[in-house]
This record gives C-alpha cells, structure tokens and sequence, in this order.
C-alpha cells in the first residue's frame, strides 16, 4: 500500500485530536481486553461497596434484638426444630446460635482476592486468611450481642470453620468485641458429638449438642443449612425447606444476605465442583431463567 502523504497524514491526526470524547463512550477494545471476566466481581463488590448491603445486615439485627424480649419471655419459643434437639429448653440458659462466616464475620477480602488474582477458594489459602485473624465483624452484629449479652443470652457459634481453626477464629471474634464464654461456644467442622451421626457438613449435630445445654431462642446464618438440615443439595430441596419453614424466618431465624458463595451455586451443577470452571460456569448460565 503505498504510504499517505505526509501533510495528509497530519491532517487526519489533527481532526482525531480535536472529537470530543462522550463519557458514556465504551473503552477502546484493547484497554477490555486485558481485564480477566471472574463470575464473583459484581458480588463481592455489593457486599464492600453497596449501601444497600449494609443496610440490609444493620436491619436484621436491629429487628431481631427488637425480639429478643419476647422470646425469653415465652417458654415455647424455641429456634431448633424438632429432631435437631432434646427436649423443649425448659429450665435452661438462653443461647442464640450464630453462624460465623458473612453472618458474623465478613470475609470478602479474602473473596476479593480470588477475584483480583483469578483464583478460586481452596483449604489452604482459606487456612492462611483465617490465621490473619482480620475478618471485620459485619454491620449490626456487635451491637446486637451487647444486647443480647445485657440479658443474659450466650451466644454460641456454630461454624464450618474446621476445628483446627479454633484459635485464629476465636482471636478473631475477640478482636472484633463478640463475647466468647466459656470453652463450648464454638461448634467447628469435625466436633464429634456423642449419639449423632455427623453427615459431611451438616450441622444439625451440633445443634442437638447445643440444645443439651440451652434455650435456643434464635439462628443467624448466610445459607439455609445453618438453620436445619439439608440432606440432598439441589434447588427443589431448598424450595421445599423454604416451604415448611417460612414462617420462622425473621422471628426465630434470621438470614443474611450473600451472594459470594453458597450452597445454591453447586445445586445449579449436580454439586460437581470437579467440572472446568467454563463447565459449571455453562451450567449456571443455563439455570438462567429469561421468561417470567
Ligand atoms: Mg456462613
């Protein structure tokens, strides 16, 4: 091709120079491309960035320390369904059970992490981040347990952080000023409890262990499977426990928003998280409903 006159090239270098730029306009094609797609991005930046999020975890445990009174004082009130406990609570101490990970603790530095480096969650690095011991409390929790401390209600945690993980986590609670008393008020993944068959990561053994020494007046946690039991992970379950136990949410139960991680997400892909990350991405997309 034969090479544009020199004054004709400085012409049209000269009008480029002088478009004006819309703001609205997209980036230049090879400024996008270098920005690596992650499915998580949008999410994590909800939970450290938006307004809404805060709002929503501030509004929960403000209404459920609105509760608590009630709760105490009416001696049926009990959060543990029946078969996750023993006997009806009467005549022990009141405890509320808390999930600890994006119930208690906010993790999304370490999910921000995995987004900024491509990576997705492993033992390992959660190990390390759990040892930082720098999770921050999420919005309204440490002023509800001030409140439920006030009246005499304990506070048990019951975690799927491993039990290897007990130290790091509970100096982690310290710091962020949640009450730990006593020596059994943690409830990690792997506690053996007497007479219950432990099912992969369900809680609902440690939720009977629970009931052997208190009242649980309520459950706080992120995913379904802090307040009963799960048994098959599919979304047509979830529904179904949805179903039977609506009307405890936000009296006896009180979920907590996140869209990071969960027990939905590999509902969507048969549970497999063995696929390629572009297989169980095709799968989500096809769970996309496009038509009410
Ligand atoms: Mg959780």
């Amino acid at each position: 091709m034969r090479p544009a006159p020199i004054c004709a090239t400085m012409l049209v270098l000269a009008l480029a120079a002088c478009q004006p730029v819309r703001p609205d306009a997209p980036p230049a094609a090879a400024a996008t491309a270098a920005v690596p797609a992650d499915d998580n991005l949008n999410a994590v930046l909800w939970v450290q960035r938006s307004a809404e999020y805060r709002a929503l975890l501030e509004q929960a445990y403000r209404a459920a320390t609105d509760k608590l009174d009630a709760a105490l004082a009416d001696p049926q009130w009990n959060a543990l369904v029946e078969g996750e406990r023993e006997g009806d609570g009467a005549g022990l101490k009141p405890a509320v059970v808390l999930d600890i990970d994006e119930t208690v603790l906010d993790n999304s530095p370490y999910q921000a992490r995995l987004v900024r480096d491509g990576g997705e969650y492993s033992d390992p690095s959660w190990d390390a981040w759990v040892e930082e011991r720098k999770a921050r409390a999420v919005p309204g929790v440490v002023e509800f347990a001030r409140a439920a401390n006030a009246r005499g209600i304990t506070l048990v945690y019951i975690s799927n952080r491993a039990v290897h993980l007990t130290e790091a986590t509970l100096d982690n609670l310290r710091a962020e000023g949640l009450p730990v008393e006593g020596e059994d008020v943690f409830l990690g993944l792997g506690l053996k409890v007497p007479g219950c068959e432990q099912h992969g990561s369900e809680k609902d053994c440690r939720r009977i262990l629970a009931s052997r020494k208190y009242r649980v007046l309520m459950q706080f946690g992120d995913q379904l499977g802090d307040f009963v039991r799960i048994g098959d992970n599919t979304p047509a379950r979830h529904q179904a426990l949805l179903e039977r136990h609506r009307d405890w949410f936000g009296s006896r139960w009180w979920i907590l928003p996140n869209p990071t991680y969960g027990g939905w997400e590999p509902a969507l892909f048969d549970n497999n998280w063995k696929q390629p990350r572009e297989a169980r991405r095709a799968a989500k997309r096809a769970a996309l409903e496009t038509a009410p």
